[in-house]
């Protein structure tokens, strides 16, 4: 993937005829040489002329094995790089466009930077930068490879406007400077390697901004978010108007600007959004609920989905005390964005099942911390089908669960070998990457939000509660810190589960019913007849499972549980009250590869 980018990189600077001939050309230009260690921005917004304009220092350190003398910044293609300096000297830059779908306008301005010093591997390099520019709506990288104009539309909604701006970072709009190699969305999983590579790079790094925006033309004051701001609990008692005036008076904007600051510290999976409108202020601690005009009615929703969602999570997570933003957009079909506690999502709908899982969502992150994306996401996924489990049955939970299934069932599909390079069936192979330690999103969400489900089926509400009860993100350093909780808690052995599932990516268990025998248990003495059935279940995949299944018999049936291990078989004796008809294994809570063969029919006797 490199090489193949790296060589579009040489394509684009001949066909410019830019560098052609220069000592630069013959060095190769590893792009993700540097990570970005901290951010530390002051930007400025004009959202009249849809500008935006950044100063700040960026601190930049040689994860590569080699010394590195020339670095690749790279933003939005609709803004422009105006001074980059170290040390207060003005650094030798050459810009260019640099094609990638890592931005909505499918390309990045990039600028190529001469250090005036070889940086050393793990040194790093402190950074003046300056940039500017316009972010309208652009859909580029999505209606060239084919996406219907109105489906581009509720996707790429990032802009800045007089009305309403949102702005997504890394991912979506490069509006502070990233560095990558090219992302392309025609190239099957490009974009989300290069994305999940840049999070993952970017996990532990610093960003503070500190952002201020002109208003004008409209008589109220609109609010600026970047974030669920950590100073809004201390001026909880303050009405909205006197908490902006402090804040306005705190940073010495002007009478017609809005201010505020965010910090994320370390990023972790967050991508840095800002956002301003005439919003509603609506603040019951720790939510705050942004809600545009004409929205009044779905706002209440989330308003009243406050207290039973409260009640739920700290029963499961502790007590939420970080500040939570919920923000309306103004289009009501655009797809809904979360960056750290604050979520985006239209409230022109009158959803009351929607708000209630999306408030206890972001409730979830407020309550519990942690490093690791499989925790912190998995968690709050979990949390969602677990409290529509309470609010509409096991059933309704396990539809909510499916949408994920559908998201990760690709990824889990083992790629057949080439011939003659087959792999021994019984050997278990990684097919992706463990969910211990993935950035990628159909992993740390989806199939996350299964494993917390499953491991919930197996051990039961008290235990899981207990072991999360005590989970600590300052303490969970080793990735069998999780399993750990959940065995004392539970007082069983989950290795293999975990082995399977968290550590390893064995794809997904299939497992079937192989044999059922339907018998007559005669108590000795000629006392009265039991009828039983002996289940012998088979998983093909490569991942085990506690698998679900039940008999259904004559106006009656009989549900248990089944641990089936990774290429095995296990059997159970089940008492059935009656003539047994069928048996359907996994009632949808396990994920498998292939679900049409989970019913097996009993042939009559
Ligand atoms: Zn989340």
């Amino acid at each position: 993937m490199r090489f193949a980018a790296t060589k579009r990189f040489l394509c684009v600077l001949c066909v410019l005829g830019v560098l052609c001939g220069s000592r630069f050309f013959a060095a190769a230009l590893d792009r993700e040489a540097f990570t970005i260690t901290k951010y530390d921005l002051t930007v400025q917004l004009e959202p009249q002329q849809q500008r935006l304009g950044a100063r700040g220092t960026i601190i930049l350190r040689n994860d590569s094995s080699e010394l590195q003398k020339i670095i690749a910044l790279q933003i939005s293609s609709s803004l422009n790089w105006r001074a980059i300096r170290d040390a207060g000297k003005a650094l030798q830059f050459v810009s260019q466009p640099y094609a990638s779908d890592i931005d909505h306008t499918g390309a990045l301005s990039e600028a190529i930077v001469t250090l005036p010093a070889e940086i050393k591997p793990k040194d790093s390099v402190e950074l003046e930068i300056g940039y500017e520019g316009v972010i309208p709506v652009d859909m580029t990288r999505l209606t060239r490879v084919g996406v219907p104009d109105d489906i581009a539309r509720h996707t790429s909604w990032d802009h800045i406007g007089a009305s309403f701006t949102a702005v997504r970072g890394a991912g979506y709009v490069a509006w502070y400077p990233i560095t990558t190699e090219s992302a392309d969305f025609s190239e099957g999983n490009s974009l989300f390697e290069v994305v999940d590579r840049w999070k993952a790079r970017a996990a532990g790094s610093e960003f503070q901004l500190a952002i201020t925006s002109q208003y004008g033309g409209s008589d109220s004051r609109p609010v600026l978010i970047c974030g669920a701001e950590t100073d809004h609990a201390a001026n909880a008692d303050d009405s909205a108007g006197k908490r902006e005036a402090k804040r306005v008076e705190k940073h010495g904007a002007k009478n017609d600007e809005v201010h505020t600051e965010c910090q994320w510290n370390p990023l972790g999976t967050t991508a840095p959004m800002f956002a301003m409108a005439d919003y509603v202020d609506n603040f019951k601690p720790p939510l705050r609920i942004l809600s545009l005009r004409g929205h009044e009615a779905g706002a209440e929703k989330y308003s009243d989905a406050l207290s039973p969602a409260m009640r739920f999570v700290t029963e499961w997570f502790g007590k939420p005390s970080a500040p939570v933003t919920i923000a309306d957009l103004s289009d009501p079909h655009a797809a809904p964005f979360e960056s750290g506690t604050l979520l985006m999502v239209s409230m022109a709908g009158e959803d009351t099942k929607l708000a209630g899982i999306n408030v206890v969502h972001e409730l979830v992150h407020s309550a519990l911390a942690s490093p690791r994306p499989w925790v912190y996401e998995g968690l709050a996924h979990f949390a969602e089908a677990a409290y529509r489990e309470q609010q509409g049955g096991r059933e309704s939970a396990l539809d909510l669960l499916g949408i994920h299934r559908a998201a990760f069932l690709d990824a889990e599909k083992e790629v057949p070998a080439p011939p003659g390079k087959e792999i021994p069936t019984a050997q278990a192979r990684d097919i992706g990457p463990p969910l211990a330690t993935s950035y990628d999103e159909i992993y740390y969400r989806s199939k996350a939000a299964y494993v917390w489900w499953m491991l919930r089926d197996m051990v039961g509400d008290d235990a899981l509660k207990a072991a999360i009860a005590k989970y600590r993100a300052a303490d969970d350093k080793d990735s069998k810190y999780v399993e750990g909780l959940v065995e004392a808690a539970a007082k069983r052995d989950l290795g293999w589960f975990f082995d399977d599932w968290v550590y390893h990516d064995r794809g997904l268990p299939d497992v079937r019913v192989q044999l059922a025998h339907p018998w007559d248990d005669e108590k000795p003495g000629g006392g009265k007849q039991t009828q039983m059935i002996t289940v012998t279940l088979e998983n093909t995949g490569n991942a085990g499972a506690e698998i679900p299944f039940t008999v259904r018999c004559e106006g009656a049936e009989a549900s248990r549980r089944l641990e089936v291990r990774a290429r095995s078989t296990a059997t159970l004796r089940v008492e059935i009250p009656s003539r047994p008809a069928e048996i359907v294994v996994n009632d949808g809570s396990v994920p498998e590869n292939d679900l049409t063969n989970n019913v097996f029919k009993i042939p009559a006797q």
